[in-house]
């Protein structure tokens, strides 16, 4: 029997670790969304930022509404090519009241948070804001830094809590490292 784990070389942010970061955020998302004027959206950018977006949002107390986005950038194996494509839009009539909070699940090279922040903004919603659960700051290709950050991590390829390599592991309750040989194969 073959496990997924099992192709896992490292846990990088354990169950408990996630635990305390979403928490963590959240409570930096009520102190600064608590506003009357507020109208908070989350805009979970699709599949990788599912996990984590679910954990979030049940921990956020002020009122919110959730959305989601697709978006792909052509890539091979593990390196992204630097070109994004939309594949699943925001779509709302209300978008100028909105104040959006993307969530995503890491910023490596930065190229697709700015891209999105520029989009959405170009759309014409009232504030934009960016929030990712893993960052890997040493692989920035463009200056971007989140607004809200569960924790940077070194230059590794990670799977799990909703981040895949071909597909698989995101269903993984934990952030780990794959073994390299699972994609130099
Ligand atoms: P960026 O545009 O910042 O270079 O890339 C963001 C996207 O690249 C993420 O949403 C994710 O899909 C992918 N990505 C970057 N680093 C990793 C990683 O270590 N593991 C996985 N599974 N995806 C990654």
């Amino acid at each position: 029997m073959k496990y997924v784990k099992d192709d896992i070389a490292e846990i990088l942010v354990s169950e408990e670790e996630i635990d305390r970061i979403t928490t963590r955020i959240a409570k930096e998302i009520d102190e600064d969304y608590k506003g009357e004027d507020k109208k908070l959206v989350l805009v979970c950018i699709l599949k990788g930022s599912l996990v984590f977006m679910g954990d979030l949002m049940k921990k956020i107390t002020v009122p919110v509404e959730i959305d989601c986005m697709k978006a792909s950038s052509y890539g091979v194996g593990t390196e992204s090519s630097g070109q994004i494509n939309i594949t699943l839009d925001l779509l709302r009539p209300d978008i100028k009241e909105c104040d959006i909070l993307i969530v995503e699940d890491i910023v490596d090279s930065g190229i697709t948070l700015t891209h999105l922040t520029k989009y959405l903004l170009m759309k014409g919603a009232k504030s934009v804001k960016t929030c990712t659960f893993l960052d890997k700051p040493s692989r920035r290709r463009v200056e971007i830094t989140p607004d809200y950050c569960g924790v940077e991590i070194p230059d590794e390829f990670v799977v799990g809590y909703g981040l895949d390599y071909a597909e698989m592991y995101r269903a993984l309750p934990f952030v780990g490292v794959l073994k390299p040989e699972v994609y130099t194969k």
